[in-house]
């Protein structure tokens, strides 16, 4: 299996060396061409903005959106949730529309611009070291999409078949039980 980890802007290598940690092979994609021959994708934090100025300069925002729809495995953190929300506030942006969820950018103030926190839950991803960077709240989520995390009650993973989003980083630890379950799923 070949990962691609799109690599216009944001925290893409950090993605691959969890992904090597992981014994995974990753490709860089920046154009089209570089979609060839994936077999999962992986949007990297980031700002958000910038990737889309960047999706349209290299027209890789269609190739992007239709891979991402094809039943491959997708994950996107934070700014890469962000880019596969169907909706997207503050302000309004573009985005992929590949998730059914509303994201609200930048959500926690300046107060909690930045925090590390542990997530609990009944399932497989209890005790999960989650780090917020300047992160969005998902506002809502659409009837397919499944909650797998939550923190203070708001989702902060979610999935919908092979397309997962955390508004978090799992990238920035040395925990890949988030990273397995995508690719495995
Ligand atoms: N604040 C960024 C945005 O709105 C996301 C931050 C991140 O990816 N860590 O795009």
């Amino acid at each position: 299996m070949t990962v691609g980890v799109l690599a216009i802007q944001g925290d893409y290598a950090a993605h691959q060396r969890a992904l090597s940690a992981l014994g995974r092979e990753s490709v860089r994609v920046k154009t089209p061409a570089h979609l060839e021959g994936v077999d999962a994708l992986i949007l990297p934090g980031g700002e958000s903005t910038t990737m889309l100025k960047l999706l349209e300069n290299e027209a890789l925002f269609e190739p992007l959106a239709a891979a991402c729809r094809s039943g491959m495995p997708v994950l996107g953190t934070c700014a890469g949730a962000i880019l596969l929300a169907k909706h997207v506030s503050n302000p309004e942006q573009s985005s992929l529309g590949v998730l059914d969820i509303s994201v609200e950018r930048n959500a926690y103030g300046r107060q909690l611009d930045s925090f590390v926190t542990t997530l609990s839950s009944d399932g497989s991803f209890d005790g999960v070291e989650a780090v917020f960077i300047r992160a969005p709240v998902i506002r809502s989520t659409g009837p397919d999409v499944e909650i797998v995390l939550e923190h203070e009650g708001d989702p902060v993973l979610v999935r919908c078949g092979p397309v997962w989003a955390a508004t978090f980083h799992p990238e920035m630890t040395s925990d890949t039980r988030i990273l397995s379950a995508v690719l495995t799923a």
